[in-house]
C-alpha cells in the first residue's frame, strides 16, 4: 500500500486525481492527451482525450502524438517504426513487388490515404469548424504556427540524421556495423541538429552481420523509416495549411461588411443609421 499511487492532473485546473478514483488505470493513463476533471468538463464541455495506439499492431503502447508533445510520430518509439518497416520490407520482397516507399515523396502526394496524426488534425478540424468566435480562430491560428514550426524543423531534423545515415562507413569484415546513435531518441536528434553537430560516438554493433538478427538490413529500413516520418510531417503541414484556410476565409467571412450586415438583418428588422 506503500507504492506511489497513479495520478493524473486536469488540464484545465491543474488539480490531481487519483486514478483509481476516477476509472483509469495506470496502463490507460499513458494514452490520456487531455484530461479534464469531471468539474471542468460541465464547465466547458470538453471531454478527455486520448492519444492513438501505437502504428505497429503488435504494440500496446501510445504513440507519439499528444497536443502537449506535437506530432512526432505514429510509432511509439524507433524500434516499433523498424519493425512495421521491417514487416513491409518482407512483404514486399515476398511480393517481389517494387513499393512506393523508397522513392522520394511529393509534399501532395501522400502514400496513406489516413495516417495517425492526419486523423488526429482532421478530428480536431471538425471541431474547430464548430466553433465560430473571433477570439478561438485566433488562437487556432496561434496553435498552428507553433505547430508548424515544429513540423518544419523536425522535416529539417530528420534530413539532418539521414544524412548522418549517409556517411556512415560500410562496416568492416562482414560485420553487422549497426551504429547504436540510430536508435536514440527524438529529442537527441533535435538537440544535435540545432547544434549542428553529429551525437559523439555511440557503440557500433561488431557482431557477425549473419549472426545478428536484431539489426538485418538496419541501413536500408531506417532510411526507410526515415522517409516514412518524413512523409508523416509533410502530411501534417498539408492539413495545417488547409486548416489556416478555412479559418482565414471565415475570418474574411466575418469582417465581410455584407455578410456582417446580412447576419444583423437576421434578428433586428433594419438598422437605421
Ligand atoms: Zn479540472
Ligand atoms: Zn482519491
Ligand atoms: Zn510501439
Ligand atoms: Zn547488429
Amino acid at each position: 500500500m506503500n507504492s506511489p499511487r497513479f495520478m493524473i492532473a486536469c488540464d484545465r485546473c491543474d488539480q490531481w486525481f487519483h486514478g483509481e478514483c476516477i476509472g483509469i488505470d495506470e496502463k490507460q493513463g499513458e494514452f490520456i492527451d487531455l484530461h479534464f476533471c469531471d468539474r471542468c468538463s460541465q464547465e466547458t464541455g470538453k471531454t478527455t482525450s486520448w492519444k492513438p495506439k501505437c502504428g505497429n499492431p503488435a504494440c500496446e503502447k501510445p504513440g507519439r502524438v499528444g497536443t502537449h508533445q506535437g506530432y512526432l510520430s505514429k510509432y511509439c518509439s524507433q524500434n516499433c517504426g523498424m519493425q512495421v518497416a521491417r514487416a513491409r520490407l518482407e512483404l514486399a520482397d515476398m511480393k517481389r513487388k517494387r513499393h512506393a516507399l523508397t522513392q522520394h515523396v511529393q509534399e501532395d502526394e501522400p502514400v496513406y490515404s489516413a495516417s495517425i496524426p492526419d486523423l488526429v488534425i482532421h478530428r480536431q478540424l471538425q471541431s474547430q469548424l464548430n466553433t465560430c468566435s473571433e477570439q478561438q480562430d485566433q488562437q487556432r491560428l496561434q496553435q498552428i504556427k507553433s505547430i508548424r514550426q515544429q513540423a518544419l524543423e523536425h522535416v529539417e531534423m530528420i534530413a539532418f540524421k539521414h544524412a548522418f545515415l549517409t556517411s556512415l562507413p560500410e562496416p568492416d569484415n562482414g560485420t553487422c556495423g549497426f551504429d547504436g546513435r540510430l536508435t536514440m531518441d527524438d529529442a537527441l536528434w533535435m538537440e544535435a541538429y540545432r547544434a549542428a553537430q553529429v551525437p559523439p560516438t555511440a557503440e557500433v554493433c561488431s557482431l557477425g552481420s549473419k549472426q545478428c538478427p536484431r539489426h538485418t538490413q538496419w541501413a536500408r529500413l531506417t532510411g526507410q523509416v526515415l522517409a516514412l516520418e518524413r512523409q508523416e510531417q509533410l502530411h501534417v503541414l498539408q492539413r495545417l495549411r488547409r486548416e489556416k484556410q478555412l479559418i482565414q476565409s471565415r475570418k474574411q467571412h466575418r469582417h465581410d461588411p455584407v455578410h456582417l450586415a446580412q447576419a444583423v438583418g437576421h434578428g433586428a428588422k433594419k438598422v437605421n443609421t
